[in-house]
């Protein structure tokens, strides 16, 4: 059987078994990290998991799993920050009983 050994911030050095890990590939490669329950400690480990990682782990058995950021998260935002006018304005369209037909002409 194939050990891999991983470095806990408690115990130190410890071996886990493949089946062990929580290997998460992200649209967003800095996003991508593997994770594992310590066998010493209980305490979850979770570490970023580069492109060199990620092909050490599944040449050695993890099965990676893939993830993706919400799109919005990547979307650039330029204008003002939502304020506490904007959220009354927003909390008193809502309460209109054709709030999504002036919500939809206003910010087509
Ligand atoms: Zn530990």
């Amino acid at each position: 059987m194939t050990w891999i050994e991983v470095n806990c911030p408690e115990c130190g050095a410890v071996e886990c078994k493949p089946a062990d890990f929580e290997l998460a590939v992200c649209n967003l490669p800095s996003a991508s990290y593997y994770a594992l329950t310590c066998p010493m400690c209980h305490k979850r480990i979770q570490k970023a998991a580069d492109e060199r990682a990620i092909e050490l782990l599944i040449a050695e058995g993890v099965t990676p799993q893939r993830w993706e950021l919400p799109a919005e998260l990547l979307e650039t935002h330029d204008g003002p920050p939502l304020n506490l006018d904007d959220l009354l304005d927003l909390h008193m369209l809502l309460e209109a009983p054709n709030w999504f037909e002036v919500f939809s002409s206003t910010h087509a």
